[in-house]
């Protein structure tokens, strides 16, 4: 009798088996059948795979430049001359409101131009902020360049599309400006760190002008510059090179 029933086990053990491997079947594409190469499998936020947003394609604002959302585009921007004497071609429109950061000037699409490379940067930093830590407070960005560059009162330099303001990050879920030196009891010294290491970790950041006396981290690109206690400036290294 328990002989019996060890074989009724088994056989059905091996029913559930050959019931799950083929289930299994479904989830394993043969190769030779498959239309989309791995190669066209792309991030949500990229559907076309040409490392320029769906969200930066679909912004009104960089309809001049025709670029589509379904088809391979490449950078068009470039930054010509340096961060405080140059100009920028073809830049791109940051999103006012993306995943994870806003942009706190009310004045729409007037400061928030840039090189692909910036507004990179700002997306996908504010994409591992939102699932890192679900926001409020989003990141907060500050004037980019102008949309074809050139000088930008009052700022000495945000001349050619390399550079943004970013605010320090408040530890009381608010959006609202922070100045570290004069309120450093609502500063959040460890989100603005991890902030500050996801910007250079995506794009080869050259310098951070901040409040080096009260920001409380030090290295890397940190550099003081008087008049950054309420915000801090990231400069990235122009992508293509600064002989054009
Ligand atoms: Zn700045």
């Amino acid at each position: 009798m328990r002989k019996e029933i060890f074989y009724i086990l088994s056989f059905v053990i091996f029913l559930y088996s050959i019931l799950f491997f083929c289930l299994g079947c479904d989830d394993i594409p043969d190769p030779n059948d498959v239309t989309d190469k791995p190669e066209d499998i792309c991030p949500y936020y990229d559907s076309d795979c040409d490392e320029i947003s769906n969200a930066v394609e679909n912004n009104d604002a960089n309809d001049y430049l025709n670029l589509n959302p379904n088809a391979k585009n490449s950078n068009p921007s470039i930054a010509h001359g340096d961060p405080c004497v140059g100009w920028l071609e073809n830049g791109l429109n940051l999103v006012n409101t993306g995943t994870g950061y806003y942009h706190y000037n009310p004045e729409a699409d007037m400061d928030d131009w840039g090189t692909l490379h910036l507004i990179n940067m700002i997306e996908i930093s504010g994409r591992i902020w939102n699932s890192s830590f679900k926001e409020p407070p989003r990141i907060s960005i500050g004037d980019l360049s102008l949309k074809y560059g050139g000088t930008f009162a009052p700022h000495g330099c945000h001349e050619n599309g390399l550079e943004v303001d970013i605010r320090y990050v408040r530890n009381d879920g608010q959006e609202a400006v922070l100045n570290i030196a004069k309120n450093p009891e609502y500063y959040d010294i460890e989100k603005t760190q991890f902030l500050i290491n996801r910007l250079i970790f995506n794009a080869k950041v050259e310098l951070i002008y901040c409040d080096t006396v009260n920001i409380g981290l030090k290295g890397g690109p940190l550099v003081h510059r008087d008049g950054h206690s309420d915000h801090f400036h990231v400069r990235i290294v122009d992508p293509d090179g600064t002989s054009n």
